[in-house]
């Protein structure tokens, strides 16, 4: 066969199933004992690539998502729809659900399925399977895998997750059952989004007119398009960029040792790809770069633990027999570090720097990632208002968090 004529279906399908296995197994991948991967609802944290975010370090998680839809705009306006047909999770459903449709010996025409009741049935529980599989999936990102099964064999996991498990997976077998192609055809907004950000150098799939002349009819690369597309009518919206028409094409040219018809190219009229280099391509990737930066300096300059201190609000102040005031604080620490780490809290008053003693809970040997709250009393030389600075130390005597909080007065910051 000729390098022309190289088929792209293999390499589409093996992206598709590592992208697909991706999906499946990131929840499953730990990083020092973490989760890659995982946002803990009831301890409002994020797991990310051997991170914990906790809920107050939620920029960062912005910052991330911001990078990612960049990320995904500069790709779309370079390679354009190629996300769709090379990548989509809805796509690759509805390959897999005619990949069993074919094998149980049905045939699919113009997103109808034709063949015998058994068929059919055997089909219905191969969606549900599938279903199931992908509902599961979505709840490995919020509930560790192993402790996931466990819970759902002993049919303890919470309402909330059965919520979920149960209508994600009725979406997803009725998107199977009824909507497939249809969902890229008429329902998702990526794609009409896509017409907006294409620029005239996008990469595309087409048959260029000086080759039209040459197109024998033969009708494969129709027959073999799952959008029911006419790529010789030129470039359609509904496209999702699979390039099943171009394989089609060139295994029918190979026959007649030429090279197939139709092509990707950069723009549809020979811009080539120098014509991304323009000012909105260059706008998103700066804007991108930027971002990235700034993520790596946050993520670098992150301390090690966080400290918050608040006065009790259930336990009043009081004034002691010596004359001193004892005012009830909590604190929460975080130990953001990736070791089990040794605290202590000191206080010390903010204008002479004199230390002020605590008594109570001062010192904790916390997790990797834990966070827990300490109760301690702050014992001030009178009921004089005081600005107050609280310290957390590690064992080698270092400062790692500093928070304010005044006294003699009702509140705190
Ligand atoms: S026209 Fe070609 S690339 Fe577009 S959806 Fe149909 S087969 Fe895929
Ligand atoms: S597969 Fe190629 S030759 Fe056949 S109809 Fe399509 S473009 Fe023409």
């Amino acid at each position: 066969m000729k390098q022309n004529n190289r088929l792209l279906g293999p390499w589409r399908r093996r992206l598709q199933w590592a992208f697909t296995l991706l999906l499946l197994g990131l929840p499953w991948l730990e990083v020092n004992g973490k989760s890659l991967l995982r946002i803990d609802i009831p301890e409002l944290r994020l797991f990310l690539f051997g991170q914990v975010l906790r809920i107050e370090e939620l920029y960062l998680v912005l910052l991330f998502t911001l990078i990612f839809i960049l990320g995904f705009l500069l790709v779309t306006v370079v390679f354009g729809r190629v996300w769709c047909g090379w990548f989509c999770p809805q796509t690759t459903l509805s390959d897999v659900a005619e990949w069993m449709a074919r094998h149980l010996g049905l045939k699919v025409r113009h997103h109808k399925l034709h063949g015998s009741l058994w068929s059919k049935v055997l089909l219905q529980g191969g969606y549900l399977l599938l279903a199931a599989l992908v509902a599961s999936n979505l709840l490995w990102y919020f509930i560790p895998p192993r402790l996931y099964f466990v819970r759902l064999f002993a049919f303890d996991l919470h309402y909330a997750s059965w919520i979920t498990l149960g209508v994600t997976g009725l979406i997803v077998y009725l998107d199977l059952a009824l909507v497939r192609r249809m969902m890229c055809r008429d329902f998702c907004p990526y794609g009409r989004f896509q017409t907006a950000l294409v620029d005239k150098s996008t990469l595309t799939l087409h048959l260029p007119e000086t080759e039209l002349e040459h197109c024998i009819e033969c009708s494969s690369c129709v027959r073999t398009c799952p959008m029911g597309i006419d790529i010789r009518h030129g470039y359609q919206v509904e496209c999702i960029n699979c390039g099943r028409c171009l394989d089609a094409c060139r295994k029918v040219m190979e026959k007649r040792n030429r090279p197939g018809l139709i092509r990707y190219t950069f723009g549809l009229h020979g811009e080539s790809v120098k014509g991304l280099l323009n000012p909105r391509t260059l706008l998103i990737g700066l804007a991108m770069l930027a971002l990235l930066v700034i993520l790596s300096i946050a993520l670098v300059e992150r301390p090690a633990a966080s400290l918050k201190v608040a006065v009790s609000h259930t336990v009043p102040s009081r004034e002691l027999a010596d004359g001193r005031m004892g005012t009830f604080f909590n604190a929460w620490v975080n130990n953001r570090s990736q070791e089990t780490t040794v605290y202590t809290l000191h206080a010390r008053q903010k204008d002479s720097g004199g230390a002020l003693p605590l008594k109570g809970q001062v010192r904790a040997e916390m997790g990797a990632g834990e966070n827990r709250r300490l109760d301690f009393v702050l014992v001030a030389p009178n009921a004089e208002p005081l600005t107050v600075e609280f310290v957390l130390v590690d064992g080698d005597g270092q400062e790692l968090s500093v928070a304010e909080a005044y006294v003699g007065i009702t509140h705190s910051k």
